[in-house]
């Protein structure tokens, strides 16, 4: 999969995905990911790529010939148009589910906005996805487009150690995760629980998968909807909504 950002600030970017797991995953060849600089492709003769908005107002607008020609020549490079998506606050919040989905295409490009964002005309001519990582406002759409990214990235074959990595992780079934445990077995007078260090495997599953319905129920009852629930799930809640 290429996945690709396009940014004013693209040594944001740069920074973040030559580190830790993505970076190795790139080096390695298991997920593409390179940032384009959208000042590279304005016709201005200052450089600039943003303007004051019409009607008046705070702040600055992204023009909208930089952003247009930045993506036309990003499609001409590939060969192909990839899916767009434009990181805003106005967008659908990002999820797991949307996550998965994303991590099947061939090609996605993340269009990041600044300043005051993005003149209209150039979305209703490019009309991206347009996706939100939480309703607040941050100042730019790179950190949104290296969640994307990260989030993406992680899902794709041989980028982490084991797909079981994600497959029992929070959100990826409509569960919280069970809570983790590492050395020493006791810490400031807190121990391990008992059963994770018995070695007997179908009790430790059974106990995991316990905390992560009763953690779900206790913090985000909402996800239980969606969840694929056995009877012994469905037993197990029943007996903590008596409790
Ligand atoms: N004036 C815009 C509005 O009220 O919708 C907000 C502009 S924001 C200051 C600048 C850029 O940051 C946006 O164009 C977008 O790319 C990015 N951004 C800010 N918050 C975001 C969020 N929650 N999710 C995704 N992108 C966000």
């Amino acid at each position: 999969m290429r996945i690709d950002i396009l940014t004013l600030f693209p040594d944001m970017c740069n920074a973040y995905i030559s580190e830790s797991i993505i970076g190795r995953a790139r080096s390695a060849g298991k997920v593409e990911i390179e940032c384009t600089d959208i000042r590279e492709y304005t016709e201005d003769k200052h450089r600039r790529v943003d303007d004051t908005p019409y009607g008046g107002g705070m702040g600055m607008i992204m023009s909208p010939q930089p952003v247009y020609s930045c993506f036309t020549a990003l499609c001409e490079r590939l060969g192909k148009k990839p899916h767009l998506i434009y990181l805003t606050p106005q967008g659908k919040t990002l999820t797991q589910e949307r996550v998965k989905e994303l991590s099947k295409l061939d090609n996605i490009a993340l269009l990041c906005g600044r300043y005051e964002g993005i003149d209209e005309r150039v979305i209703e001519e490019l009309a991206p996805e347009e996706i939100s990582v939480g309703d607040y406002v941050l100042t730019g759409g790179e950190l949104p487009a290296l969640i994307v990214a990260d989030a993406v990235s992680r899902m794709l074959p041989g980028v982490l150690s084991d797909n079981e990595c994600f497959e029992v992780e929070s959100h990826f079934e409509s569960l919280l995760e069970y809570p983790q445990y590492t050395r020493p077995y006791e810490w400031r007078g807190r121990k391990v629980p008992e059963v994770l260090i018995t070695g007997h495997h179908e009790n430790v599953k059974k106990w995991r998968r316990e905390q992560s319905l009763s953690r779900t129920f206790e913090r985000r009852r909402d996800m239980l909807e969606k969840a694929r629930l056995s009877d012994s799930d469905r037993d197990y809640l029943s007996k903590l909504e008596n409790v």
